[in-house]
């Protein structure tokens, strides 16, 4: 296989602002394509700064790789040789995941299936994900949430744990009269909440209609509280930063009712597909997530969708400059490609090394 990669800046379609800060509205992203028999696979590679990681770091592990022997001999199918070789290699894991979906991407090509089909998943209906406002006054909130509900988005995840309990239980009332009861709100805290502060907005968000809470608790909140909170709350509660791997899955199921999968988090595809079943094994729900992506990097996430719970998969709606089609989106209801590979094309040329 052949590797080569670009540099792509995605840029938010609005500001966009969650309780850890940070500055989220340009994302450093790398692109790459593997060619194996005049096929193309691609991936994309999302480094996150809140982990420490950077495109900088990825481009030069990328092209350390390059000349590496094992990839010029390789095939798409060699995928516990290329994980027994990077599970050695510590972190990369935006360039493992990159490699990794651009590896599936091409089996499917090489086999004239979608990736989906691979799994032998079933995508006769369409999918649902929610849309995401993120923390802004306000007016800003209300003005994205009529504007999210004149393009038909019918799950809203709000972005809350950003200041106060008083500001979060304002945004809620407030945002809740300007939408209809029939679309639920999924609260995202981000580790903005102490267990006092949920225990105060607790009632505010059952009669607001909150039907989901990702990750609430601010890191100090020990385990006894958390399992607390899960007796608490009638809506499933959803550990996303504080869920990696396999094994944090083990690690938190008495604390939450599920967990949201991240291609970034956990390395890829070959490594989130595992999770869903310890997840399960464990009683738990599953969500499908992910950071400010390309439509790339979310319809491959998206090839998971028909195996789980909740979807989080609007990254590429919230974008304001993506440059690759995939899912095929009606308001928050999405198909996925029944093409080979991801289904993904770009839609600009970005300059390949
Ligand atoms: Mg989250």
């Amino acid at each position: 296989m052949r590797l080569s990669v670009a540099p792509f800046d995605l840029v938010p379609e609005f500001a966009f602002n969650i309780a850890t800060g940070g500055d989220l509205n340009t994302s450093h992203h790398v692109l790459l394509c593997l060619e194996y028999e005049g096929l193309t696979g691609m991936g994309e590679a999302v480094p996150v700064t809140m982990y420490g990681q950077s495109r900088a770091e990825t481009m030069a592990f990328l092209e350390s790789l390059r000349g590496h022997d094992w990839l010029k001999t390789a095939t798409p199918f060699d995928m516990q040789a290329f994980w027994s070789w990077m599970d050695t290699v510590p972190g990369q894991l935006p360039a493992k995941s990159a490699l990794d979906m651009a590896m599936w991407d091409l089996q499917g090509k090489v086999l004239g299936q979608p990736v989906w089909r691979l799994w032998g998943l079933e995508t006769s209906q369409p999918f649902e994900s929610a849309y995401t406002i993120g923390i802004d006054s306000l007016d800003e909130m209300q003005r994205k949430t009529e504007l999210a509900l004149g393009r038909g988005y019918t799950i809203l995840k709000l972005k809350l744990g950003g200041d106060t309990v008083a500001r979060d239980q304002a945004i809620l009332t407030s945002l809740r009269q300007c939408v209809p009861a029939d679309v639920p709100f999924w609260v995202d805290a981000n580790t903005g909440w102490t267990f006092d502060d949920f225990v105060q907005l607790l009632p505010v968000m059952m009669d607001t209609g909150v039907a989901l809470i990702e990750e609430p608790f601010v890191a100090g909140v020990g385990a006894n509280r958390r399992c607390e909170a899960k007796h608490l709350a009638p809506m499933p509660l959803v550990a996303d930063e504080s869920c990696h791997t396999a094994a944090d899955v083990v690690a938190v199921r008495e604390q939450v009712d599920g967990i949201n999968i991240k291609l970034t988090k956990c390395g890829g595809l070959s490594k989130a597909w595992p999770i869903v079943h310890t997840a399960r094994a464990c009683g738990l729900q599953v969500m499908l997530g992910g950071f400010v992506e390309t439509s790339l990097a979310v319809t491959a996430m998206a090839q998971l969708a028909p195996v789980a719970d909740f979807l989080d998969l609007d990254a590429a709606l919230l974008s304001g400059n993506d440059p690759a089609e995939g899912m095929r989106w009606a308001g928050s209801r999405f198909t996925l490609p029944d093409v080979p590979g991801l289904g993904v094309c770009l839609t600009e040329p970005l300059g390949f090394q």
